[in-house]
């Protein structure tokens, strides 16, 4: 078989080349600035993001998972709390918590959007219980509705994990959209060059709506201090360098059109993979806009790994997101929460399997992955 053009799983550099001018542009503006630290690329772009996705205000940081850890620090989340967190999910969600003594405790997902489920979370409550996370995963929203519902009773924080769903909306009930990010107290989120808005390195944001909690995070990412050598709580170190704020800058105004490439790339799987046995496209939540950070097909656990490296023999890249839950991952092991815990989560990851998804794509790509998918499905048959 020949193909094409080689497949990638992402591919920064066609994008890059399709933006060429106008990034390399803002990167030479930027060292023609020379305020490397906190320049004005930085606080252009933080104002944008919060324009773009109608939040009070962007925090940005050194990358996602520092997110997560200041916004964990400025709810003022301490040893002994417990908070409530996916079992299926990045570690990142769960490492900040550990380091901070907070204990993370799992939830079951929803088996078809893989998303933390109210029910889930009404199992995890415990009296030490004081915030919930909610990760967007692969790029559509959780429930969020009775999930906010549930923490305004319980008096709980909601921190949204919006790494892998940027520009994605949410409906509530009443009709109204509100974008990822904006719905609990904080969204934290990453722009690692493969998620949807990534940068050329690291870099991470916090988004809130609570001007108070808005300069105690900002205070947190820069040492707990509003005026500089005037340390009034304890932060750490966490910047977005102005370089990388150059490169958001002209990718922000495309995170539309790379979400919409990346939807239509959806749909064209979507259509050709329908109806080939055993495999399971995407469901997308009739709540949500999926903005596909991945396209990840259900495949039966007896063959997903076959599957794999029989695409990896025809020369197509795939990848397993996430191999292991995290309650069974050597580091969070518990005997609280002993293999079998969480079903759900435990068979997903035997049989989730991730294709090639960015804003390149083209059809021709496509058919010939969801050709060599089908073919290896026909000739290896459902046992039961
Ligand atoms: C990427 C990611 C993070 C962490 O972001 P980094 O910038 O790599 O630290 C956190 N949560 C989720 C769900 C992610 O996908």
């Amino acid at each position: 078989m020949t193909t094409i053009d080689t497949i990638q799983m992402v591919d920064l550099k066609g994008q890059y080349l399709r933006l060429k001018t106008e990034i390399d542009e803002a990167i030479q503006q930027s060292l023609d600035n020379a305020d490397f630290i906190n320049g004005t690329y930085v606080r252009d772009f933080q104002r944008d993001l919060a324009e773009y996705l109608s939040a009070g205000r962007v925090i940005s940081c050194a990358n996602g998972t520092d997110a997560l850890q200041i916004a964990m620090m400025g709810l003022g989340l301490k040893p002994g709390d417990e908070v409530i967190v996916p079992a299926f999910t990045y570690v990142a969600t769960a490492e900040v918590l550990a380091l901070l003594g907070i204990t993370p405790v799992w939830a079951e997902v929803d088996p078809l959007t893989f998303t933390l489920t109210v029910s889930a979370v009404e199992k995890a409550l415990t009296p030490r219980t004081r915030a919930i996370v909610p990760v967007h995963l692969f790029g559509q929203c959780a429930d969020m509705e009775p999930l906010l519902k549930l923490a305004a009773e319980r008096g709980l924080a909601v921190i949204e994990d919006v790494a892998q769903a940027l520009g994605s909306e949410y409906r509530f009930a009443d009709g109204t959209l509100h974008s990822a990010g904006t719905m609990g107290q904080v969204g934290c989120t990453s722009f690692f060059p493969s998620k949807n808005l990534g940068c050329y390195g690291d870099g991470g944001a916090l988004i809130t709506s609570d001007p108070e909690l808005g300069e105690r995070l900002r205070m947190i990412a820069n040492h707990g201090q509003r005026k500089k050598y005037v340390h009034e709580i304890i932060g750490i170190n966490s910047r977005l360098d102005t370089l990388q704020a150059a490169i958001l800058s002209v990718k922000l105004k495309q995170l539309n059109d790379f979400n919409h490439r990346r939807r239509l790339a959806a749909d064209r799987y979507d259509a050709l993979l329908a109806g080939v046995p055993g495999i399971t496209t995407p469901v997308r939540s009739p709540k949500s806009t999926h903005v596909f950070h991945q396209y990840t097909l259900l495949v039966p656990e007896d063959r997903r790994d076959a599957l794999r490296l029989h695409l990896q023999l025809h020369g197509i890249p795939s990848m397993i997101y996430y191999p292991l839950p995290l309650h069974l991952q050597p580091a969070y092991r518990s005997s609280r929460f002993p293999e079998g815990s969480f079903p759900v989560s435990e068979s997903l990851s035997r049989r989730v399997l991730s294709l090639p998804m960015h804003t390149e794509m083209n059809a021709g790509q496509q058919e010939t992955i969801a050709a060599v998918v089908a073919d290896f499905m026909k000739d290896h048959p459902t046992q039961e």
